[in-house]
């Protein structure tokens, strides 16, 4: 199924269930930047959470705003019970430290999974796990390549790869050509979140292979390409865009509505 019908989907039975609630799922999204891109993404979050039918709120605070004030806004927020999940909206100031904020966070809160403490996962891999689930892909004993490590996407992919019994390699860029090949050559399931476009594209690859295309790269005229060439010769291919971004957006309603669950209990 293409990803913008399975979100679809997965979006209206997300909705059917909050609507039998007598509550809605709260989402605070809190925001200390003036960034476009980031104002782009929180109207998404937003209309997304609208909806299924879930209460999200954005507090849009100065860049000026004292990292002590921030982490005492989050300290009051983690203490609402009214309140399910808590994102802050990254990049923050230079004046802000990103780690203090994210362990700021109650990890019973944290719907991003940024914090190793929370208790949910990250969104993008999350997105990516379910959707490779529906679509029925064996992870168990396949050869995974995860191609970038960060924190928030290349790290958390590989742990929730080896989770689901894949044999999993990392590379980054200090992997050698043809190291790179090589992995790549024999992988059943290749996650790439590099930031540079069409990264993956002559290479040799399996025929059967899935390929999953995580990175967002903005041209001058504003086009939006992948790390992956598209229309490559493999089993499984996700665009770029419509949609790793897609699944991440999905992922988050449904930390948010696992959060609500877990707060309920
Ligand atoms: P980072 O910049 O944090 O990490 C990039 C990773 O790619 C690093 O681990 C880096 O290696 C590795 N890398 C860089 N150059 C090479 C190379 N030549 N060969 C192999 N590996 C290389 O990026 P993110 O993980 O945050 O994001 C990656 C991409 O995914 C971006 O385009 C981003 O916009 C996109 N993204 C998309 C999301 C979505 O929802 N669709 C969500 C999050 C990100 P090293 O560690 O050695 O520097």
């Amino acid at each position: 199924m293409d990803i913008k019908t399975y979100v679809a989907l997965r979006k209206e039975a997300l909705r059917d269930e909050i609507h039998k609630q007598d509550k809605k799922p709260v989402l605070l999204i809190i925001q200390v930047n003036d960034d476009f891109a980031s104002a782009k993404y929180i109207a998404g979050k937003m209309k997304d959470a609208a909806e299924v039918g879930m209460d999200a709120r954005h507090l849009k605070l100065p860049t000026q705003t004292s990292e002590e004030f921030l982490l005492a806004e989050i300290a009051a927020f983690n203490a609402d019970q009214f309140i399910d999940g808590i994102i802050v909206q990254l990049p923050l100031p230079k004046h802000i430290s990103e780690d203090k904020v994210k362990a700021a966070i109650d990890p019973r809160k944290d719907v991003d999974g940024f914090n190793p403490l929370s208790q949910y996962v990250a969104c993008t891999p999350l997105g990516i796990i379910n959707y490779l689930k529906h679509e029925n892909v064996l992870i168990r004993g396949k050869n995974a390549l995860v191609v970038g490590r960060s924190n928030i996407v290349g790290k958390p992919m590989a742990a929730l790869l080896l989770k689901e019994d894949a044999n999993v390699t990392i590379v980054h860029s200090r992997t050698t050509k043809d190291d790179l090949d090589f992995y790549l050559r024999h992988a059943d399931i290749i996650v790439v979140a590099v930031g540079i476009k069409h990264f993956i594209n002559k290479q040799q690859l399996k025929n059967d292979a899935v390929l999953v295309d995580v990175g967002i790269n903005r041209g001058e005229d504003g086009t939006v390409t992948g790390d992956i060439k598209p229309g490559l010769n493999v089993k499984l291919q996700t665009p770029v865009p419509g949609g790793v971004g897609l699944l991440t957006r999905l992922a988050l309603l449904e930390n948010v509505w696992t959060a609500f669950k877990e707060r309920k209990k």
